[in-house]
């Protein structure tokens, strides 16, 4: 027999099969997720919006609380808001902008938008919840980290929170169950190469 023997593929296959089927039987715990995408390459918010859509596919509410204001007039809010009262989008629109340079107005922003996540957090029919870039405004210190985090923390049980930014605080680490660095590689805009419609927002 070759390595390339149908029998012996069949067989090894199998063995892998059935590790496979008793690590995936051993894991047991059912609970509402904290994620993190975090780090400094493309496709944090990207990746949130893929867990929407995979979420809306089993017609969850869910609801989305972005802290920056800047390029979200996106493709994603106007393909989510197809979705009807599945979806809930900060009603403010608010959230704070590198343009303002009003760090009071920003700071009030912020707590707005916090306030509209913590009333979300709240809803009992909301599965999941994504807070765009939550990680910038604790970055900033816009929003008290001791509170976000013991709120984040205490979330019922059932529900799926997602957080992004870049530079997420090591108190977000420490209570999320799954964090991703996602890693800048490569990124068009080293090669001049401007922002893209459909691609960026
Ligand atoms: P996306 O919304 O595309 O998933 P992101 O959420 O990972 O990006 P942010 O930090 O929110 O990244 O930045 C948003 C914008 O910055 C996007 O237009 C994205 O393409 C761009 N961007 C992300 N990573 C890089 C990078 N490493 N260099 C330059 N621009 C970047
Ligand atoms: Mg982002």
């Amino acid at each position: 027999m070759t390595n390339d023997d149908p029998e012996r593929h069949k067989s090894k296959m199998g063995k892998r099969k059935a590790v496979q089927d008793a690590e995936v039987a051993s894991k047991t715990i059912e609970k509402g997720l904290l994620i993190v995408n975090t780090g400094p390459g493309k496709g944090k918010t990207t990746a949130a919006m893929g867990l929407a859509l995979r979420a809306l596919g089993y017609g969850w509410k869910i609801g989305i609380v972005q802290f920056i204001k800047g390029a979200w007039n996106t493709g994603e809010r106007a393909a989510l808001e197809k979705f009807g009262n599945l979806v809930t989008f900060e009603a403010l629109g608010e959230g704070f902008t590198w343009n303002t340079q009003d760090k009071a107005r920003d700071i009030a922003a912020c707590g707005k938008s916090w306030e509209i996540a913590k009333a979300l957090m709240n809803d009992p029919k909301v599965r999941l919840l994504i807070l765009d870039e939550l990680n910038i405004a604790l970055r900033y210190d816009y929003l008290p980290l001791d509170d976000v985090v013991a709120t984040l923390a205490a979330r019922r049980p059932e529900l799926h929170i997602v957080v992004t930014g870049r530079n997420a605080k090591p108190e977000m680490i420490a209570i999320a169950d799954t964090v991703t660095e996602m890693a800048a590689v490569k990124h068009h805009f080293a090669a001049g190469v401007k922002t893209q419609i459909g691609i960026e927002h």
